[in-house]
């Protein structure tokens, strides 16, 4: 295992610094200083400090700031995540955006107070400012480092790049390169070379020649190139890099992995210390991401702050209803990636959704819902939750389910042949027959065999055949439920 460089997003309202920022990191790289200052954005880039002590001293930006690049890369390539915040203005509904992604990722993050250089700064507000938004930073109780510095005069960057060297410490990052590689999608365009896709690889080894995949689309990786336009045979972990050789554009945010690889088993990484609040990115939560406890989720856009507090008010009360962002404004594709990592539906009020964001969430199949009367959005709202509870109560009382598979006729007897899908069903147990979500039904569990073998009980993935008495009008497809 190798020490593996942390990748950095940063994020912000506008105006307060991110650019500048990453602008003034890019110019102090080592390496850049060698080839003659001449780089391409690729979307990302890597510097090496002459900072000793850490696992390692290498660290990859992501160099399109903001928390639309952040939801849009389903922060997927990101492992440390920066809030830049203006010392004057300390923070604003960007800020508070952002904040709301960082946590709903679950990913650490350092709070980086810019422009001290201004005689109004005042990076103490900030920090108590933050405590409205639940953040502790160093020295306020909390463990959220920060770093203080000027974007424009340079103070204070080293100290930064020493924070994130040692949060990625913290962390203990590693690859290997056995592991299943795999690389994050950052951007992708077409040139005079062909379509050419922006990465960063998170584990593993990508070759020239490999046979890759990303969601479906395959290719051969014809070139890579680092992220200073230099061709390479390889890279490895945490490299940004160009890739030649999809024929088709893939989807910024997505994985590329090698073709052999969708099938196996990826490895599991190694938790990192929950000194900050972080997830281990293991590969089963990068593809199957956790389900949320059954609520309703919700991302709520209005017209105004009135109307927001409106609404919000009168959802509060509801337990089956998970907020994960209010905001002013318009429906964003923003909104839309946050919706797909959350798992929740959009609500506008009295806001436009453009059509390109209507796209969007159709092709990432996102609910949205736009209202201009309260009263609607209300009664709607509570109704579906509702209705949750509803399913979850049922859920709670359910012993198992089964699904038919088949059924003959045995020795006269008509016996079907299922498999459980939750729980276990034992003989005897009073069974309902559902059919598309509706219940038609109740019946008995007489006879249960096992591969001919007769037996008590049947558990979750097990096949069985079953008499039934009685045998209602049982088709292929039909569901069993055994309720306590
Ligand atoms: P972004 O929208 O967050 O990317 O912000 P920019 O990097 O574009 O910066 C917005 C403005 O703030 C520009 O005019 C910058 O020159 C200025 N700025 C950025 N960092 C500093 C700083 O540390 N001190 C001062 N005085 N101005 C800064």
């Amino acid at each position: 295992m190798h020490p593996r460089p942390p990748v950095v997003t940063i994020l912000g309202h506008v105006d307060h610094g991110k650019t500048t920022l990453l602008d003034s990191i890019r110019k102090s790289r080592l390496a850049e200083k060698e080839h003659g200052g001449i780089t391409q954005r690729i979307g990302g880039y890597e510097i090496e400090t002459n900072i000793k002590g850490y696992h390692t001293n290498k660290i990859t930006f992501i160099d399109t700031p903001g928390h639309e690049a952040f939801s849009l890369l389903r922060a997927r390539g990101t492992t440390v995540a920066d809030i830049v915040i203006d010392a004057k203005d300390s923070i604003m509904p960007q800020t508070a955006e952002s904040i709301t992604h960082i946590k709903t990722a679950n990913i650490p993050f350092i709070v980086t107070i810019n422009k001290i250089d201004l005689p109004e700064a005042n990076p103490e507000k900030v920090k108590r400012d933050l405590l409205k938004y639940q953040i502790q930073v160093e020295g306020k109780g909390g463990g959220v480092p920060t770093a203080e510095i000027s974007a424009k005069t340079g103070k204070g960057i080293r100290e930064l790049l020493e924070t994130i060297l040692l949060m990625a410490s913290d962390l203990n990052l590693r690859y290997s390169e056995s592991a299943v590689a795999h690389a994050t999608i950052i951007e992708t365009k077409k040139d005079k070379r062909g379509i050419v896709v922006s990465a960063v690889i998170k584990d593993g080894k990508l070759s020239v020649g490999d046979e890759i995949e990303s969601e479906g689309k395959t290719a051969k990786v014809r070139s890579l190139f680092d992220d200073q336009g230099i061709p390479v045979k390889y890279v490895l972990p945490a490299k940004p890099f160009e890739l030649l050789g999809f024929s088709e554009l893939p989807q910024v945010g997505s994985l590329i992995m090698h073709r052999s690889d969708f099938k196996r088993k990826p490895a599991v990484e190694k938790t990192p210390p929950q000194t900050v609040p972080s997830q281990a990115l293991t590969m089963e939560a990068i593809l199957h991401p956790k389900k949320e406890e059954k609520k309703l989720s919700l991302i709520i856009k209005a017209d105004s702050q009135g109307s927001l507090e409106a609404i919000n008010n009168s959802l509060m009360g509801n337990q089956d209803i998970k907020i994960i962002l209010t905001g002013v404004g318009d429906i964003y594709k923003s909104d839309v990636f946050l919706a797909k990592t959350t798992q929740s539906i959009i609500i506008g009020f009295a806001v436009n959704t453009p059509e390109e964001v209507k796209q969007l969430a159709k092709q990432e199949k996102i609910i949205i819902k736009t209202y201009n009367i309260i009263y609607h959005l209300l009664e709607e709202l509570n109704e579906v939750a509702s209705l949750l509870t509803e399913k979850k109560q049922q859920e709670k009382n359910l012993k198992g389910e089964a699904k038919v598979l088949a059924s003959f006729i045995i020795e006269g007897e008509r016996v079907f042949g299922v498999k459980v899908l939750k729980g276990k069903l034992n003989l005897g147990d009073q069974l309902e027959l559902h059919r598309s979500s509706k219940m038609i039904g109740k019946t008995k569990l007489v006879s249960l065999k096992i591969r001919a073998k007769r037996v008590n009980e049947v558990k979750k993935d097990q096949e069985a055949g079953m008499i039934l008495g009685p045998p209602l009008d049982i088709i292929v497809g039909d569901v069993l439920k055994s309720i306590l």
